[in-house]
């Protein structure tokens, strides 16, 4: 069997890997050029996950912007709409979808703004990044089935693209990706007559050192 061939981590990507892990800037002191220098990464990870989620909302249909995640704000419209009462003179198409699509659950005694089908919370916009890094962290970085699985188990509404665009950033799963190999494509060698080639296998024996042992020669 081959051995495993062994990444080489730049000193960016150690402090990226590591502060991934343990969630928290990592500092470290390093050689560069044969100057010692300390090296502080605070990785922000959010920042860019947002961004390209806000761009795949963009690209959707205008229709759907607004109902594609819940932010903050539209989850305390949806427990006012729940709580409001019948009859009541406000926007009629939002209570509707608001009434159609959710309920109040009421864990350990608060309130919380739950999907209609599953009962699980909803996961509101701003939590997106917590929430799948959580999760992602539970299943000890599993693949995108897993979290998004362990996600459902606990919340709802959470776009199973932002768990694939939350993956594409996450730096411990992008270093243990395997190094793609090469493989070798075999030529035939074309012989116009006979004893034309000579073909010699090379064996490698340097790690075999020449040792005549004692009951070998009698
Ligand atoms: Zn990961």
């Amino acid at each position: 069997m081959f051995p495993r061939p062994r990444r080489t981590y730049c000193n960016l990507e150690l402090i990226a890997l590591l502060s991934n892990v343990s969630g928290v800037p990592v500092k470290c002191t390093v050689h560069i050029s044969g100057v010692l220098t300390t090296l502080q990464a605070n990785i922000d990870l959010e920042k860019p996950f947002y961004e390209e989620l806000e761009k795949h909302i963009n690209s959707l249909n205008s229709k759907y912007h607004e109902k594609f995640v819940i932010t903050k704000q539209t989850c305390d419209d949806i427990s006012k709409a729940l709580l409001l009462e019948r009859g009541k003179k406000s926007d009629l198409s939002f209570i509707f979808w608001a009434r159609n699509n959710f309920v109040l659950v009421r864990t350990a005694g608060i309130e919380t703004v739950s999907c209609a089908k599953s009962k699980k919370s909803v996961c509101v916009y701003e939590a997106f990044f917590t929430v799948i890094s959580e999760c992602h962290i539970a299943v000890s970085h599993g693949g995108r089935d897993k979290t998004f699985g362990e996600i459902q188990t606990h919340y709802s509404w959470v776009p199973r693209v932002a768990v694939d665009l939350f993956l594409k950033r996450c730096i411990a799963c992008q270093i243990r990706k395997p190094v793609k190999q090469q493989h070798v494509v075999s030529k035939p060698i074309v012989s116009l007559g006979v004893m034309t080639r000579l073909q010699i296998d090379l064996i490698d024996m340097r790690t075999r050192p020449d040792v005549i042992r004692c009951n070998e020669v009698a």
